[in-house]
């Protein structure tokens, strides 16, 4: 049963992502590799039989393998397999078959797999693409899914998205505070709150705090990821305001990090979206997307993010970190960039507004959506990241898309996160 709730996991992640059945998938998983206990699922992390194709560049297994003739007679071939890390590549690999097809036809065979909601219908399109040779392919597979009643992996009732909030040190912790004396942590607590307030507003969230609610103690950094880390979030935010020196000074800016060479592409996503929501939300500088080696971000297992929402001694920003409603609309901020990219859904009685697919940053007002266009479709702000992510070790070809306008807005975020770049500097 332990190999089903491992792949379960996966299933569920990468499956219900891209609309298929998780019931599939490890049924598919538990037939191909005999539980887990295969030669291809032992030696390689194969567990569905993937073969090796002219577009693979990971490493190969190679076995003999029994084929079937439409007849359903036997034979035998040497064959060339994908080997995978983690079972985890296999689930994703899978997946993506069935979501891209084949890659050298124009029609994707699989896409009768996609958007099922009754597993007999799943299976028989798997059969019916060609994926097997086996003519009992799909009456195989449904037996598991009733033996093993797989098709719990499908609801969706039960899936929930844990989100760790951090509030960054303590009340008392030294010389985090402002030059006179207002306590960084107040802060960073306020915008907790508004921010917990907010994501409770969304269907199927859970919150965990990670540092003291009274603010009392400053709980140690091992301990918060400790927290975070056994709790199995799907993300965590580690709320802070930033300072210079400590003196008032005209510097400012709001700016959201990640951890530097190692972040997760989930981590620099989430980052990209809340970023300029916090920019608007302050009303102060956007500083962007920049990278550091923090504990916080370094020790998590899950994708995280630190947010620095305004400098304590900056003369322009103090003004902002005053006033409780802009606190507020910080939080919020933060809820709902963790919405659009999680997906959720608001709690709402009466008509839902139906989601739109396609659109990947769900502007809250139109000020900020000016303000997100400002940053990624402006040439000047383009030319400036270009320029500093080449100027740092970013290939020259980037000027060259810049220059035939092929670089899309992800490329633009993906060099201003690599690179550190300011995008409003
Ligand atoms: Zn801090």
């Amino acid at each position: 049963m332990s190999f089903i709730v491992d792949l379960s996991i996966y299933a569920i992640k990468h499956g219900r992502a891209h609309r298929v059945l998780p019931s599939l998938i490890i049924a598919q998983g538990i037939l191909e590799s005999a539980s887990g206990t295969s030669e291809l699922a032992m030696n390689a992390n194969n567990l569905f039989g993937i073969k090796s194709g002219s577009g693979w560049s990971g490493d190969i297994y190679t076995k003999q393998t029994a084929e079937h003739n439409t007849d359903g007679t036997v034979y035998y071939i040497d064959a060339d397999f994908q080997k995978y890390p983690t079972i985890e590549g296999c689930v994703i690999d899978l997946v993506y078959k069935y979501v891209n097809g084949t890659g050298w036809e124009a029609h994707n065979r699989y896409a009768a797999v996609l958007n099922q909601t009754d597993y007999k219908k799943a299976t028989a399109a798997v059969k019916a693409a060609g994926y097997a040779t086996d003519v009992n392919y799909p009456a195989k597979l449904n037996e598991l899914i009733e033996q093993y009643e797989l098709t719990k992996y499908d609801k969706e009732v039960d899936y929930v998205v844990k989100i760790a909030l951090d509030a960054g040190h303590g009340i008392n912790t030294a010389g985090k505070r402002t030059p006179d004396g207002e306590r960084e942590w107040s802060l960073n607590n306020k915008v907790l709150l508004a921010c917990a307030a907010k994501l409770n507003k969304y269907q199927d969230v859970q919150i965990l705090r990670l540092d003291d609610s009274t603010g009392n103690t400053d709980v140690s950094l091992t301990t918060r990821t400790n927290k975070a880390n056994a709790w199995k979030a799907d993300a965590l935010v580690s709320i802070h305001h930033n300072a210079f020196d400590g003196k008032w000074g005209s510097h400012g800016g709001v700016e959201t990090l990640v951890q530097e060479i190692t972040a997760s592409k989930a981590s620099k996503d989430i980052a990209a979206i809340i970023q300029p929501r916090i920019v608007f939300a302050m009303g102060l500088r956007n500083r962007g997307v920049k990278t550091d080696n923090l504990h916080m971000l370094r020790e998590s297992s899950m994708p995280a993010i630190l947010t620095e929402g305004g400098f304590m001694d900056s003369t322009t920003d103090i003004g902002a970190l005053r006033s409780d409603a802009k606190l507020k609309a910080q939080g919020e901020a933060i809820a709902d960039g963790l919405a659009v990219y999680f997906k959720l859904k608001l709690k709402v009685a009466g008509t839902p507004v139906p989601p739109k697919e396609d659109e990947e940053l769900k502007f809250s007002s139109p000020a900020l959506k000016k303000e997100t266009e400002t940053s990624l479709v402006s040439r000047a702000h383009r030319q400036i990241i270009v320029a500093a992510a080449v100027k740092s070790g970013a290939h020259a070809s980037w000027t060259d898309k810049l220059g035939n306008n092929t670089l899309t807005d992800a490329d633009v975020l993906g060099l201003a996160v690599k690179y550190t770049v300011t995008v409003n500097k």
